[in-house]
């Protein structure tokens, strides 16, 4: 048992068992398994959690709470999270840590070039890396005395968040009116399977990036894509 469970009460301090115990992090993502993920261990750290899925919402949100962390999912439905880190960066009131995540394992480099302070490849399920991703780049006030990371430990958001994902995907295919629609709905399934390790949708998203990159018509993969989606829906399985 840890020392502080020894001795009196609980503080409102952060403890090493609770390393981000007054911390409220702030995370904008679109997918709502990613998400889940992310309030899990957010909770699991004892960090507060705040939502916003597009970058209106988290532009509207900034206006009035100031997070100690923030987490940009960099696909979103209404643009880039790269443009909203580089907002960040510049505000005259940074936010103290600001973390890029995407599901896209080449994305690192972006996050970083427009000024995040770290990156968390998705899927994001271990608690360790997470919480050292936040505790190494807070303020030296803000960390545990002792920072005893703990033995590492894995995080499974529930099935339900995957079959939101999965009507949203739905929703969006449902109403496609331009390429960039498309696109984003390519990039959101994909980034989402791959999270899940639903490898046949992950490889149909694929192939209708894939398609859409090189030219090709896409009629038939954005059908494939809306099938399995649809299939996930009614079976209502999760792998
Ligand atoms: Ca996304």
């Amino acid at each position: 048992m840890p020392e502080s469970q020894l001795y009196g009460p609980p503080q409102p301090a952060p403890t090493p068992s609770r390393p981000l115990l007054g911390i409220t992090v702030l995370v904008v993502e679109d997918s709502r398994f990613a998400c889940e993920a992310l309030r899990l261990l957010c909770l699991r750290s004892g960090a507060r959690v705040r939502r916003a899925d597009c970058l209106k919402s988290a532009r509207r949100h900034l206006r009035v709470y100031r997070p100690s962390v923030i987490i940009v999912d960099l696909g979103l439905p209404d643009g880039s999270g790269l443009d909203l880190i580089q907002e960040l960066v510049s505000a005259p009131s940074r936010v103290p840590v600001i973390l890029g995540t995407s599901g896209d394992r080449f994305a690192e480099h972006a996050a970083i070039a427009a000024g995040a302070d770290g990156y968390l490849p998705k899927p994001i399920e271990s608690l360790a890396i997470f919480q050292e991703a936040i505790l190494t780049r807070l303020p030296d006030e803000r960390r545990p005395v002792s920072l005893n990371l703990p033995t590492d430990e894995l995080i499974r958001p529930d099935p339900i968040a995957y079959q939101d994902d999965m009507a949203h995907a739905a929703d969006v295919l449902a109403d496609i009116e331009d390429t960039k629609a498309l696109d984003y709905v390519a990039q959101f399934v994909g980034g989402v399977a791959r999270s899940a390790a639903d490898e046949p949708l992950a490889r149909a998203a694929e192939d209708l990036a894939d398609a859409r990159r090189n030219g090709r018509p896409v009629a038939f993969f954005a059908a494939q894509v809306a099938g399995l989606v649809q299939t996930r829906l009614h079976d209502r399985q999760v792998v």
